[in-house]
């Protein structure tokens, strides 16, 4: 549903754009208060265009939008965060990518009631952050990490990692991972069945931990691990969030075309 409302205010993070017309683009937002937008920026490719380098990717903007007949056109931005520093590295602009697909294709447009909406954007924004100054790889995967966790929560698919998803007993060991179910099973009641991952004690506690920390807190494992841990645990999430999602995330294809 449309507000009636002819302009409205919102801080937003663009995810994409693409060209409507010779001067015009349509870019696509996750903002706080409607979740997944789109909007015209009009005059956008005109050397002299107002919003310019504000409609780039990535950047967060505190826009004006005014309801339009097929699409509201954004009549002014203010950059609050341009995450310089994501764009001068292949990993962390990449990474940062991933997170955009992961946002696209689990959120709709349109979804303005869904009240966790400014929770995901403060959780794109913070993580977003975080990436842009990480000093090292395994720190841009920690971060992308957390953020697979907790955005799979807060869209009410988050990985239950404490107990058995079938008999509900509390797990000792590391347990096995079934990416369809997104979470993890007993041995018991995994029986023969070879559908599942089987989880190193230490992946499932370290796994718990970035679940449940906050943003911008480390946890205790965060100093201990190296970048191969965390990259199995990230493409271990990633089977998790494509199995879920209509269509896999392609973002790293560029990084794994080049090693
Ligand atoms: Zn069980």
């Amino acid at each position: 549903m449309k507000s009636i409302k002819e302009s409205f205010v919102t801080d937003a993070i663009n995810i994409k754009t693409y060209p409507l017309s010779d001067y015009d683009n349509i870019v696509v937002m996750f903002s706080r208060e409607r979740g997944l937008i789109k909007g015209i920026a009009k005059g956008v490719k005109r050397p002299k265009s107002k919003l310019g380098a504000r409609m780039q990717m990535l950047v967060a903007n505190k826009i004006m939008l005014k309801n339009g007949r097929n699409f509201d056109t954004i009549c002014e931005a203010q950059a609050l965060n341009t995450f310089n520093k994501l764009r001068a590295n292949l990993d962390k602009l990449t990474y940062s990518m991933y997170l955009t697909e992961i946002i696209s294709s689990f959120c709709t447009d349109g979804d303005e009631e869904n009240t966790n909406n400014e929770k995901i954007y403060e959780l794109f924004y913070g993580i977003l952050e975080n990436i842009a100054n990480s000093q090292n790889k395994t720190e841009i995967l920690l971060n992308v990490i957390k953020f697979q966790l907790k955005f799979m929560s807060l869209i009410g698919l988050g990985a239950e990692l404490k107990v058995c998803l079938k008999c509900g007993c509390k797990l000792e060991d590391g347990g096995y991972f079934s990416v369809a179910s997104g979470g993890v099973v007993c041995k018991d009641c995994k029986g023969g069945s070879d559908i599942y991952i089987g989880l190193h004690k230490k992946i499932r506690e370290f796994l718990i931990a970035q679940q449940n920390s906050q943003i911008n807190s480390k946890t205790q494992y965060d100093s201990l691990v190296d970048e191969n841990f965390c990259n199995k645990c990230f493409l271990l999430l990633k089977k998790y969030t494509d199995s879920h999602s209509s269509r896999p995330a392609r973002a790293l294809r560029v990084l794994e075309n080049m090693t």
